[in-house]
C-alpha cells in the first residue's frame, strides 16, 4: 500500500491500514502517548456525546451566592422552596497530542438540590378525604376560611412596594411547592446538554505532560488531582447555570411556576369551599358565591 498523504500506517494506522483521509501523517497529531513513548494512534472512540449527560440529585451545600444556604437548609423566611445546580462532576479520558496527554470529558453529571419546607409558623392543609368531600381534613368552620384565603394568594403574599418580603399565610400544601420547584428543575437537564459542548472545551484545555514510564492512568489521576481541574469543574458548572439554567428558567416566576401551585392548591380550597358551603357556615370571601 501507498504511503501517501493521509495514510497513517506507519507504523501502524490511526483506525485501520487502509488509506483514510481522516487520519494525518505520523508526524503530525497522530500518536498515543503510551508510557511515555508516542505511538501513532489517536483516539476518538471515547469522544463524548452531549445526550447522554444526566442529572444527580444530591443533598444542598453551601454555596457563597446563596445566603439561605448557609446551614444547608433554606433560612430567608419568604424562600419556600429552592432548586439549585450545585455542582457538575465529569470523568475525563485522556488522549495524546503535541506530546501531551489531554483530557477529553468521558462523563457529565449535574448535580443539583431541592428543597422544599413550610415559610416559619405555617401549618399543612390536610385534605385525606375524598375530592369534594374533605369530611377528613383538618379545617373546621372556624379555620376554613383562613385556609381557602392562604391557598388562594399560593401561601403568601408580598409587602407593599417590596417585592421580596412577604407576609407568609398560615396554611399551606407542601406538594406545591414541588410542583414549583419541579418547573425549574424541567429545564436543568436541556441546560446541561446544551452546555455540554462548551464544557466539554473547558475540560480539554486540560493535560499531563508524557514524561517516560507515565501512564494513561496516571496522567488521568495527575489531572484529577490539579486545581486546574477543580477549577475547570467551577467554571463548567457557571456555563451550566449562568449560561444556561439562568436563561431558560428566566420566565418561570412569570406564571407556569404559579400555574403550578394552583394545580395543587385550586382543587383543594374548592374542596374546602365546597365543603362549608354545603354545611351552612359562614360566607367566605376567598371562596367563590
Ligand atoms: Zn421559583
Amino acid at each position: 500500500m501507498a504511503d501517501t498523504k493521509g495514510d497513517c500506517k506507519k507504523p501502524k494506522d490511526c483506525k485501520s491500514q487502509d488509506i483514510d483521509d481522516k487520519d494525518l501523517p505520523e508526524d503530525q497529531i497522530c500518536k498515543e502517548c503510551d508510557k511515555g513513548s508516542p505511538k501513532d494512534k489517536t483516539e476518538t472512540e471515547n469522544v463524548f456525546n452531549p445526550t447522554s449527560a444526566d442529572l444527580a440529585k444530591i443533598e444542598p451545600g453551601d454555596d457563597p451566592m446563596l445566603n439561605v444556604e448557609k446551614d444547608k437548609t433554606l433560612k430567608d423566611e419568604s424562600t419556600y422552596g429552592l432548586t439549585w445546580p450545585e455542582s457538575v462532576t465529569v470523568d475525563i479520558d485522556v488522549r495524546c497530542e503535541g506530546g501531551k496527554f489531554k483530557a477529553e470529558m468521558k462523563s457529565l453529571i449535574g448535580n443539583y438540590s431541592l428543597q422544599t419546607r413550610f415559610l416559619p409558623h405555617q401549618h399543612k392543609v390536610s385534605v385525606t378525604g375524598k375530592p369534594g368531600d374533605p369530611s377528613l381534613g383538618n379545617f373546621d368552620e372556624g379555620s376554613y376560611c383562613n385556609q381557602a384565603l392562604s391557598l388562594s394568594v399560593l401561601g403568601k403574599v408580598s409587602l407593599p412596594n417590596d417585592q421580596w418580603e412577604y407576609l407568609p399565610y398560615e396554611w399551606y400544601i407542601l406538594d406545591a411547592v414541588q410542583k414549583h420547584e419541579e418547573v425549574h428543575l424541567a429545564h436543568y437537564l436541556p441546560a446541561l446538554k446544551n452546555a455540554a459542548p462548551e464544557i466539554g472545551d473547558i475540560i480539554k484545555k486540560l493535560s499531563a505532560d508524557a514524561t517516560p514510564g507515565k501512564t494513561k492512568e496516571q496522567a488521568i489521576a495527575e489531572i484529577k488531582g490539579s486545581d486546574k481541574y477543580k477549577s475547570a469543574l467551577v467554571e463548567a458548572r457557571d456555563v451550566w447555570f449562568q449560561g444556561h439554567i439562568f436563561w431558560d428558567a428566566i420566565d418561570d416566576h412569570n406564571g407556569p411556576a404559579a400555574e403550578a401551585e394552583h394545580k395543587v392548591v385550586d382543587p383543594v380550597k374548592n374542596s374546602i369551599c365546597n365543603y362549608a358551603k354545603t354545611h351552612g357556615w359562614a360566607t367566605c370571601a376567598a371562596c367563590s358565591p
